[in-house]
């Protein structure tokens, strides 16, 4: 029989899989002698059998439960459901990653109307015991039945506001009696039953409702932004209770070792005086700096920061701990791996390391790489934020900068974002994980509840994006959505607002946003990774100004320059639509002369920036009808330019209209029919070239053909490429090293792959359209399409955005395999979105690929990822 229940004593950290990371740290704690409360986890394989078992709980794991919880109440020597000794336990949930907020907790488990009067007389505190069974009820209605908690919520104001009572500590013992009798009628009202006083239903209840909170829709959006099976499954975790709740002498808490925000080696974090759970992140009460804790209990704090050392000395990490205080006596109820900025895990990880905790590989595998990309957005422009005006001040609660339109509603401001494009700040009094979509979408979060540690600091520090909390300063009105700062000043939704994560500072307007740069620890980070990594990072950019930035970023080269990117100016695009409705050679020629020159200066300024590295560029390839003029006043100025008429040129743009343009006339196939085309890119690539190489430049172009199914195609181009550059060398008497190569994206093409290297120098999986190919799914449909493949689970991810190994990777695995075979040790990389995503780099890695080519922005990211791949798969 499988064992589907462990006590906190029989596991330890190597059994995150199984007892969940939550479940995993308690037991390792357990065993380092640390004060735990005791207790057991139930198995994330208990979760998987209990979706099997049609959602029930097995009777095997039933009996299971119950034997674990009586060798934990002997240990405790007190009895579940036992007035006069009652057993009381929280019910918690804990995957094998921990998803902060996202899954359901459940404290004061066992409390019933006789139990609550043995704990009222054990305790000889009736207040706090009616405290405790209040906010049981409320979490058992929420989370087990669904009963929304606002409506517990305005009991509890009723009754404060008849006593003439502001703060929930503020009521005694009475009133904590009547909001119970109040609150047991309100489930009875809402639920048609009575609140359920079986302190065994009540478990079994509530470990199925923690089952069930893995699928609730928050946990699935948050799954998927972070790439969790929903296959894992969660663990749940049973423990005695320890209560903060018990008057002043009592409390709890949360805190880090070091600064998540900064990295700082300072004990950091928060903690309420007579107060339970939730209360310190919720931010009903606003907690004080952990450093005062010194003061109120200097005992108490001393052990904790002995605990502190103990843990991070063991787990070598920064550490994220929840604890409790007990009438003066210190509980441990969670460690983990704290969550950081990018900016905080990179000191963090030099610090280790020069503290001699850590080698330079732990620290590189301590980087979550797409953390970096907080680190490469803006700052404030420093003259624009010299001439802006703060007008109120709240917590820096995440480092970074945002402007945008203010939305008070998280969903509203998702759907203005995804519509307009635009930069858009969420303002809330807090946040709760429903409006987590929301805080994805934005620039920024401004809250005005709620301290260092609340939801909306630690999710927003969890995905690197700026957030001030806190900021008490200002007036939010969410449901008529306007918020008014210090001075008076109202601002309505759609207003522009900025403010910093760093200082906390708030300004009423637009401020300009800078780009930031690489220093200091990211410096030393990067150098670490890319002594480590094997493959090279390449970056995509279309001008002398993107490749610069590209250099800057720690690109090695361009692994792929649009070049109908080049067109898209104002005074080029008019050029290039001669060219395409071009109706005889003669005229296309004409219009190629006047694009030529255009070309051959962009291609000097790329070659100049990108000098001694690689520049890989690929001939024309749009769908040409995404140049084509619509509006009736450029098709006119057109048609005159090209004397001929307007609805002649209409005819012309109809006849060039395809059904399915992705799949139309693009790529190669528009060097096949105006072999023109390529032959005048490949004149100003070579011009180009040749003219930094006469400067005293190295430059080294390598011309890739798009597109291609066939070697014959390819033949066809290089031979106009050959013939081209034949020429130029004869006339100008100079001779310029260049290279032909191809993309390998039509599945054709990787299933010709061997034939393919007899004439290709290199190979580029474009993988954009290799995966839009491979299956079958256009890339501007699959948004829409793929949302129904999440919430059925046919897909978990998104392959647009990450490889998909099974499928397009084995296309990519044979093509590199035969095109090695024709043509050894030749060049072959990855261009396109996967190129910057972290688990397709390490696939990459692994299939013995030479380089990555992703956004510039991203290459920071690549470096990384490819030192962790190295790493990984030593
Ligand atoms: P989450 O994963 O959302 O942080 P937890 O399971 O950690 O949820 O529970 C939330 C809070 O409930 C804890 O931080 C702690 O304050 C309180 N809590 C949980 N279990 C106990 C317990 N046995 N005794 C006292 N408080 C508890
Ligand atoms: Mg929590
Ligand atoms: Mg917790």
């Amino acid at each position: 029989m499988s064992k589907y229940v462990y006590l906190f004593s029989e596991g330890n950290a190597s059994m995150k899989n199984l007892l969940g990371g939550k479940g995993a740290n308690l037991s390792e704690m357990t065993s380092l002698g640390l004060p735990v409360p005791g207790g057991f986890t139930i198995t994330t394989e208990a979760c998987i059998r209990y979706y099997d078992d049609k959602e029930t709980i097995a009777p095997e794991i039933e009996k299971q439960i119950f034997e674990a919880l009586e060798k934990a109440e002997a240990a405790a020597g007190k009895k579940f459901g036992d007035p006069s000794n009652p057993y009381l336990v929280s019910v918690r949930s804990g995957a094998r990653a921990s998803m902060p907020g996202m899954m359901d907790t459940i404290l004061n488990l066992g409390l019933n109307d006789e139990v609550v009067e043995g704990l009222s007389k054990l305790t000889g505190n009736a207040r706090f015991a009616n405290d405790s069974y209040r906010r049981f009820i409320t979490m058992f209605a929420d989370v087990v039945m669904e009963i929304s908690k606002s409506n517990f919520e305005a009991e509890m104001d009723a009754v404060k506001e008849a006593r003439g009572v502001v703060a929930d500590t503020d009521l005694d013992e009475e009133a904590m009696k009547e909001i119970v009798t109040r609150f047991k009628a309100t489930y009875k009202k809402l639920k048609g039953e009575d609140f359920p006083q079986d302190p065994k239903v009540q478990l079994m209840e509530s470990v199925k409702a923690v089952f069930r909170s893995w699928n609730n829709e928050r946990a699935i959006i948050y799954r998927r932004l972070n790439d969790i099976p929903a296959s894992w499954g969660t663990a749940v975790n049973v423990q005695e209770m320890v209560y903060g709740n018990m008057g002043e002498t009592s409390g709890t808490g949360v805190a880090f070792t070091r600064n998540p925000a900064t990295g700082e080696n300072k004990l950091y974090g928060e903690f309420l005086m007579n107060a339970q759970g939730e209360d310190v992140v919720a931010g009903i009460r606003t907690p004080s700096d952990i450093q005062q804790l010194k003061d109120v209990m200097p005992d108490v704090y001393e052990q904790f920061c002995e605990i502190c050392t103990t843990l991070e000395n063991h787990y070598k990490d920064m550490q994220d701990m929840e604890f409790t205080i007990e009438r003066g006596k210190l509980y441990m109820l969670q460690t983990r791996n704290g969550k950081r900025t990018a900016a905080a895990a990179l000191k963090i990880a030099v610090d280790l390391v020069n503290e001699g905790m850590i080698s330079k590989e732990d620290a590189l595998m301590k980087i979550e790489p797409k953390a970096l990309d907080a680190l490469l957005h803006p700052g404030f422009e420093p003259k624009s934020l010299a001439s802006a005006t703060e007008v109120a001040k709240g917590l820096p609660a995440s480092p970074g900068a945002a402007t945008g339109r203010i939305y008070f509603d998280a969903k509203e401001l998702a759907e203005y974002v995804r519509e307009t494009g635009e930069k858009a700040v969420l303002i809330r009094l807090e946040t709760s994980p429903e409006d987590i979509e929301g805080m994805v979408f934005a620039q920024g979060v401004l809250t005005g509840r709620g301290g260092m540690t609340s939801h909306a600091a630690v999710v927003a520090r969890g995905m690197g994006k700026c957030c001030v909390s806190g900021c008490s300063e200002v007036l939010i009105n969410e449901k008529e959505g306007y918020v008014v700062d210090k001075n008076g000043k109202r601002y309505n939704k759609g207003d522009w607002m900025s403010i910093d994560g760093t200082t906390g500072r708030i300004y009423g307007e637009e401020i300009a946003t800078t780009e930031a740069k690489i220093a200091g620890d990211f410096e030393t980070i990067m150098a670490w990774a890319d002594e480590t990594r094997k493959l090279k990072v390449l970056a995509n950019a279309d001008s002398g100004k993107d490749a610069e930035v590209a250099r800057g970023l720690g690109a090695e080269g361009i692994g792929l320059t649009r070049t109908e990117h080049m067109f898209f100016g104002e005074d080029r695009i008019f050029a290039f639509r001669k060219m395409i409705v071009s109706e005889t050679l003669e005229a296309r020629q004409k219009a190629l002369a006047e694009l030529l020159p255009i070309q051959r200066q962009d291609f000097y300024e790329i070659f100049k920036a990108m000098e001694g590295c690689p520049v890989t560029i690929r001939l024309l390839d749009p769908p040409l009808h995404e140049f084509l003029p619509t509006d009736p006043a450029e098709v006119k100025h057109l048609a005159e330019s090209l004397n001929i008429s307007a609805d002649h040129l209409t005819d012309l743009i109809h006849r060039l209209h395809e059904m399915n343009p992705m799949m139309g006339h693009r790529g190669c196939r528009l060097a096949v029919s105006y072999p023109e085309i390529a032959a005048m890119q490949a004149r100003a690539i070579i011009e180009a070239g040749l003219k930094v190489q006469e400067e005293g430049g190295k430059v080294m172009p390598k011309i890739m053909v798009p597109l291609v199914f066939d070697k014959k195609e390819l033949t066809f181009v290089k031979k106009i490429i050959d013939e081209t550059a034949k020429e130029i060398f004869a006339q100008s008497n100079k001779e310029l090293h260049y290279e032909v190569g191809t993309m390998i994206e039509i599945p054709r093409a990787a299933l010709l792959a061997g034939e393919i290297a007899e004439d290709a120098e290199f190979f580029s999986f474009g993988t954009n359209d290799l995966t839009q190919m491979t299956f079958g799914l256009s890339r501007d449909d699959a948004g829409r399409i793929l949302d129904d493949y999440y919430s059925t689970q046919i897909l978990e991810t998104d392959p647009t955005a990450s490889l998909d190994q099974n499928g397009v990777g084995q296309l990519i695995e044979f093509a590199v395999e035969r095109g090695r075979k024709t043509r050894e040790g030749m060049s072959i990389g990855i261009c396109g979105e996967h190129g910057g995503d972290p688990a397709s780099i390490d696939f990459c890695h692994r299939t013995g690929l030479s380089y990555v080519s992703c956004s510039p922005f991203r290459a920071p990211i690549a470096r990384l990822a490819a030192a962790q791949a190295a790493i990984n798969n030593k």
